[in-house]
């Protein structure tokens, strides 16, 4: 069976529910979005492991037009957000759009019918325009371990965690130090006989300020809709603030550093221990985490830091890449996501007929970071410099879903039925992306991380500049990057 849609949208994450609902508002009913799962959410629906929250506080890491005053924490945990975004797609009437339990598996540019033929794991769909919403961190990463089927325990990965498994009293190994990782440690920390931590680097740590809204507050939020407005800017320009850190502006970096060294000897008064959790590159190279939690959990008895990454496994035994080896009854890799070459683009064929994924050969790159050449009538939202390391996610999407609207607006006033953006408009824009990327702490930091790709040495993952620059610079569509074929009467 073929269903035949001008415009489909893969993904009900924030960024899919976002188009959906703005396509909505504008008067266009006509489209389908399809979900690999069975409900909304993205993120928010695979992560589910115990001490999951938003470190981007949730008044502002939420759709600006619709503020949710119940919020019940400054981070709200990751339940709230999966109701809330539940919430956003019943009451603005998507989820009949939505086509759930259906995999793009492949899609293929049309170059005769001017449209994309979509194969999913529920039938095949044609559709005008195609917007992914697939996401940056939407399939976890599995590290190749030696001998991991070895393993006579559990083994499950942070992004899908297997609640059926008993793990009181359990000798606890937690791979990885990063986002994830330390959000489950402190969890782990109080159930487990014994934990180990394979950790590979340091990552910096400063306090997270959070608590619990009053029940006075969240009235106020309810009465008074600018009291949200007012939150949401103080939040905002708190994030901007820390943007100049990232640029690796010296007394930014000293003030960020002065907090994360004294938030570490607070907490850690054994000097080994003190020296395993000392970076060993420049604040903010990888993610800058908040936790009040991860370093008194560390430092608990029954935990162990094995200051190297897990290199085999043989039986019950885990070994680090320092040799030492653990007896160890479940594994929990916490150690990411397919965020540098995201499998999606492997699954999109464009008018040469060579996949996305092989034509990013160097990295990902994007007009506006949103429209590659050779692949037309094609959008994507959070896809190459989009992600943030200092603010809402949230904030970038609707800047992007606000450009997708304005390309939408024209293609509707020109009678436009192929668009594609101009090779020199796009290697344009990268320019300019790797001369801001120059200099960031993300490039010239010293440290190995995810948002640069390591076959370019480019920052492919990362915009490298303020949020509202984005949406100053990519909030708006820019008719003049792109060549467009108009409907003939024929057509
Ligand atoms: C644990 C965790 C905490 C985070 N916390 C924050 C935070 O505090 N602040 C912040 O700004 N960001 C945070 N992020 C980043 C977060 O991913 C984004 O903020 C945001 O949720 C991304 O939304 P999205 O819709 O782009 O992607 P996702 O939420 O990943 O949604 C993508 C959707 O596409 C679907 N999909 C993928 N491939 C296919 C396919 N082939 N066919 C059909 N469907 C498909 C997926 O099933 C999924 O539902 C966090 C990420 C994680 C993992």
């Amino acid at each position: 069976m073929t269903t035949n849609t001008p415009i489909l949208i893969i993904g009900a994450g924030f960024a899919g529910l976002g188009m959906a609902i703005q396509l909505k508002r504008t008067g266009r009913e006509d489209f389908v979005l399809i979900e690999r799962a069975n409900d909304v959410g993205g993120t928010w629906r695979d992560n589910h492991y115990p001490g999951i929250a938003c470190d981007v506080p949730s008044h502002l890491y939420s759709y600006s037009y619709l503020p949710n005053p119940d919020w019940t924490r400054v981070f709200s945990p990751g339940g709230e957000i999966q109701s809330y975004i539940r919430t956003c797609a019943e009451d603005e009437g998507i989820l009949p759009h939505i086509h759930f339990d259906t995999d793009m598996l492949e899609s293929r540019w049309d170059a005769e019918a001017n449209e994309w033929v979509v194969e999913t794991s529920n039938g095949t769909y044609r559709a005008k325009i195609l917007i992914t919403g697939t996401g940056h961190l939407a399939d976890g990463h599995m590290p190749k371990i030696d001998g991991l089927d070895s393993f006579k325990g559990e083994v499950f990965h942070s992004a899908d965690w297997d609640h059926s498994v008993d793990l009181n009293g359990k000798r606890i190994g937690v791979i990885g130090s990063g986002a994830s990782a330390i959000q489950i440690i402190p969890e782990m920390q109080k159930c487990a006989s014994e934990m180990v931590v394979f950790q590979r680097s340091a990552p910096y740590m400063v306090p997270r300020w959070d608590r619990e809204y009053t029940a006075g507050e969240r009235r106020m939020c309810r009465r008074d809709p600018s009291v949200i407005e007012d939150m949401r800017s103080e939040i905002f320009w708190a994030g901007e603030f820390n943007f100049a850190q990232r640029r690796n502006i010296p007394r930014f970096l000293e003030e960020a550093k002065t907090l994360a060294v004294s938030h570490r000897e607070t907490h850690i008064k054994d000097p080994e221990l003190l020296k395993k959790l000392t970076p060993d590159y420049e604040i903010g190279c990888k993610r800058l985490l908040i936790s009040n939690t991860y370093y008194p959990a560390i430092a608990a008895e029954n935990t162990t830091l094995e200051a190297s990454a897990l290199a085999r496994v043989d039986g019950t035994k885990a070994i680090g890449a320092s040799g030492e080896a653990y007896e160890l009854d479940v594994l929990i890799f916490a150690t990411g996501f397919e965020a540098v070459r995201p499998p999606f683009a492997a699954r999109i064929f464009g008018a040469e007929g060579i996949s996305l994924d092989a034509h990013w050969d160097k990295g990902m790159q994007a007009y506006d970071s949103i429209a590659v050449h050779g692949y037309p009538n094609l959008f994507i939202i959070n896809g190459p410099n989009t992600g943030l390391g200092h603010n809402s996610v949230v904030y970038i999407i609707e800047a992007q879903v606000d450009y997708i609207l304005g390309a939408l607006d024209h293609i509707e006033a020109q009678n436009v039925s192929v668009i594609e953006v101009k090779p020199e408009a796009e290697e344009a824009y990268m320019d300019k992306i790797d001369v801001m990327s120059q200099g960031t702490v993300w490039l010239a930091g010293g440290c190995k991380s995810w948002y640069v790709d390591e076959r370019s040495g480019r920052l492919t993952l990362i915009w490298p500049d303020f949020a509202h620059s984005f949406r100053d610079e990519n909030g708006r569509f820019h008719p003049a990057g792109y060549t467009t074929q108009s409907l003939t009467a024929a057509e």
